[in-house]
């Protein structure tokens, strides 16, 4: 599946006319929070409502004449699919958490373990009474031999990467362009991303274009000088590129030169399917790393894969009548990490979805492809330079630069996601939800063609 590349023509007197108006809009109906950030900017330092890297000059004109725009939306309270702003405006949420709420915000059983976990103490320090649980329930649902726990999904893919270089003696690692790894790429002039990290580390980290034969071909030349491939097999960034047969080739050659493939399923996992990017692909990984669903709305990492690798955290498994294994081992630990809120979490999500089974995420990759067909054809039935893209429950926007500007449309119209523009279907979500957000994405367009766009 391709897509319209954003385009970065100057703007258009009418164009100007049309987004000071919509910004004075916008801002009306959301005060508060433009009056949160203004009061925040000098104590909080937040990436997340920044100005950006250096950009061509079309693209920051219109950066600037949508400035006034970039506040985060302040939250005070949610349920379900919804959330409500600290204006009264009422949501329904598509973002729900960055993707982490498959079941909706504070569904009842996360809930209920939380507060029974409360009560009988947060037992930090002490090991977790839930931690094997829940390991064998996600080893189980993924395939894997063996899980560790972080604190973030970032922390799983350092942790992966480690133990990648430790199990093979080998630094160089690949990683591809635009993903979540690679993006300080060549889509940002000088790099700019990548201020901060050392000559040494960028030396050893190899980015590729993402499903180009010549990228496979550049890895097995590569060959035995590679600890790790890292790869987000669907990018969340470009889900229309889904390339099974270069997920394929790619397994074969890496064990080929027995370099680590590592899956990062922090985004997929547990969503795309139960067992994940690995099981839609029926390919097997090395490593793979998982966060968000899992966790249940509370910061957790996972760190899967065979004992090959796992072994270099703890030696491997061991009985009493043996002797303490002797492997070389990783540093990994953190004072966080399995902490009993987390554990609890994260095992009512574990318990949850081994119950429903992998039904669960495949009726929300039917009610998502619905939708996003029913708005397709709608989009090119209108010849609106605009297309969405779908990998399972998960769906993106793409077209032309002012696509962005969809997203506070969305917002003026009571539907919710954050900036990155990805929205997700999960299970709070019902019929009249996805309506609701069908005749929302319409009437944006209709109404932003009429202020001079998509003409
Ligand atoms: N990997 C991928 C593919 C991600 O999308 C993200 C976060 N969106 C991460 C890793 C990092 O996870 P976390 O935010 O929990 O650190």
């Amino acid at each position: 599946m391709t897509t319209t590349p954003p385009t970065s023509e100057p703007l258009t007197p009418p164009q100007l006319r049309y987004i000071a108006q919509f910004v004075e809009a916008y801002t009306a109906r959301t005060p508060g929070s433009a009056a949160a950030q203004r009061a925040a900017y000098p104590f909080l330092a937040d990436p997340r409502s920044s100005g950006g890297p250096k950009a061509p000059p079309a693209i920051r004109e219109f950066w600037n004449a949508t400035k006034r725009m970039r506040y985060p939306i302040v939250g005070k309270r949610c349920a379900g699919a919804r959330g409500w702003d600290i204006d009264g405006n009422e949501y329904i949420d598509f973002g729900i958490g960055f993707g982490v709420y498959l079941f909706g915000y504070s569904p009842d059983f996360i809930a209920e373990a939380l507060h029974r976990r409360i009560d009988t103490g947060m037992t930090m320090g002490f090991q977790s009474d839930v931690c094997r649980d829940v390991a064998e329930g996600i080893a189980r649902m993924i395939g894997m031999e063996r899980v560790a726990f972080a604190n973030t999904g970032a922390e799983a893919v350092m942790v992966a990467l480690r133990l990648a270089r430790a199990a093979t003696g080998r630094n160089k690692i690949v990683v591809f362009a635009i993903s979540y790894h690679g993006s300080g790429d060549a889509t940002i002039p000088g790099l700019g991303m990548l201020l901060g990290v050392t000559p040494g580390a960028i030396q050893d980290t190899i980015i590729l274009e993402y499903g180009a034969d010549a990228s496979l071909q550049r890895i097995a030349e590569l060959g035995d000088q590679l600890a790790a491939v890292l790869v987000e097999p669907v990018q969340s960034r470009q889900p229309w590129l889904q390339p099974a047969a270069f997920l394929t080739e790619l397994r074969r050659i890496t064990a080929e030169h027995g370099t680590a493939l590592i899956f990062d399923e922090v985004m997929q996992g547990f969503r795309i399917h139960q067992g994940g990017c690995q099981a839609h692909f029926g390919i097997r990984a090395d490593l793979a790393t998982y966060g968000k669903i899992i966790g249940g709305g509370l910061p957790m990492g996972a760190i899967a894969g065979s004992a090959r690798f796992m072994d270099r955290l703890d030696g491997g498994a061991w009985s009493d009548a043996e002797d303490l294994p002797e492997v070389d081992k990783i540093w990994f630990s953190g004072t966080f990490t399995k902490n009993p809120l987390t554990m609890a979490s994260a095992q009512a999500v574990v318990e949850r979805l081994a119950q429903a089974g992998p039904a669960l995420q495949e009726r929300l990759n039917q009610r998502a492809e619905a939708l996003t067909e029913r708005l397709s054809i709608w989009l090119r039935e209108r010849r609106m330079p605009v297309s969405i893209v779908r990998f399972g429950s998960m769906f993106r926007f793409t077209g032309p630069l002012p696509t962005t500007l969809l997203v506070p449309h969305l917002r003026m119209r009571g539907i919710y996601t954050w900036e990155g523009m990805v929205f997700f279907v999960s299970v709070a979500h019902d019929e009249k939800d996805l309506l609701a957000l069908e005749e929302a994405v319409k009437d944006s367009l209709v109404t932003m063609r009429k202020g001079g766009y998509f003409v």
